[in-house]
């Protein structure tokens, strides 16, 4: 599944929303549509592209996986699925009444089937125990975790950084991503080199198991000597699918003056960490940013929605 198409970089320099020698280019995975797809979305293509061409040269029938409503990767499964004429399943946390949202509107008319467990259930998705019983009453389904997140998701995203030396080289000496499971940050370290330092933003709450967890991605790619990297824990707002005013007023400057379209839950957060990294200093002048705008704009039609249903998530 070798794309021959690669993804557009846009620079901030000329929007007027700094005045240091710093420059920034936006790698856009948001509108990036690889070959073969029907739409963009964002690092979980990368996330999933392997996983389905594992799943299509072992025979599977069917990809099974997890997530709440508002899901980027249960809405990018099914789009995949789709595409791939592949069937999908989606595990998905909470109520039937979430039917009716527009991420699992659209999963469905993609032909996902999709089944709605309780909090304790789906607290189970990782247990050896749970995951043997579902692959009894699925045999023929390919089990992919929430989120995409395993080592075949790291290997495709491995395959991101290629996309911005294709329009700007290796220039690049800082690069940030939004953080939520460790897979895409992973993929892109690994891919990186020594003299890139790579920052991923966490987007959750005293979530210091991301480092542990990177760590864990890196050792399965056989990749232990790359140190090049940090997680910033300090731009989570509060939590996952946490919104301030500050971050809400933020994303609406940032997209009316540079014209790309952000949201509020990952890449708003990296971006307003971008920018105080930048006016606080710690970003030297003269540094060149390389920010991955890692797509997730389909959640934003359930941003209301999910602003008065706590603690749904979208990973
Ligand atoms: C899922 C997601 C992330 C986080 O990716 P991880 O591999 O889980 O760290 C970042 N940005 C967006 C828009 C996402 O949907």
């Amino acid at each position: 599944m070798l794309s021959s198409s690669f993804a557009t970089t846009d620079s901030l320099n000329n929007c007027g929303l700094f005045d240091r020698n710093i420059s920034v280019h936006v790698l856009r995975l948001d509108s990036y549509c690889p070959v073969g797809f029907s739409s963009a979305t964002g690092n979980k293509y990368f996330k999933l592209k392997e996983n389905i061409a594992y799943a299509k040269r072992n025979g599977f029938q069917r990809i099974l996986s997890f997530g709440g409503a508002y899901s980027n990767h249960i809405h990018a499964l099914a789009l995949a699925g789709s595409d791939f004429e592949i069937p999908t399943i989606g595990i998905i946390r909470g109520e039937e009444s979430f039917r009716v949202n527009p991420t699992l509107q659209d999963a469905k008319v993609a032909g996902m089937h999709l089944e709605f467990v309780d909090r304790t259930e789906y607290r189970k998705r990782n247990d050896s125990g749970y995951l043997e019983n579902l692959q009894a009453r699925y045999p023929d389904a390919y089990i992919i975790p929430e989120g995409g997140s395993n080592n075949l998701a790291v290997e495709g995203c491995k395959e991101i950084l290629d996309h911005a030396r294709h329009s700007i080289g290796n220039s690049f000496d800082h690069i940030f991503v939004p953080c939520g499971t460790g897979a895409t940050i992973a993929g892109i370290v690994a891919s990186s080199r020594k003299n890139q330092n790579v920052y991923g933003v966490s987007v959750l709450k005293n979530a210091h198991y991301l480092n542990e967890e990177v760590v864990q991605f890196l050792a399965q790619e056989s990749v232990i000597e790359n140190t090049n990297w940090d997680i910033l824990h300090d731009y989570h707002f509060g939590g996952y699918a946490k919104v301030t005013d500050q971050l809400k007023n933020f994303v609406e400057e940032f997209s009316s003056k540079s014209n790309i379209a952000i949201e509020p839950i990952y890449t708003g957060k990296m971006f307003y960490a971008i920018f105080d990294l930048i006016e606080k200093q710690v970003i030297p002048s003269g540094a060149s940013i390389l920010a991955i705008h890692t797509g997730g704009l389909q959640g934003l039609r359930g941003l209301h929605q999910r602003q008065v249903t706590t603690g749904t998530d979208t990973a």
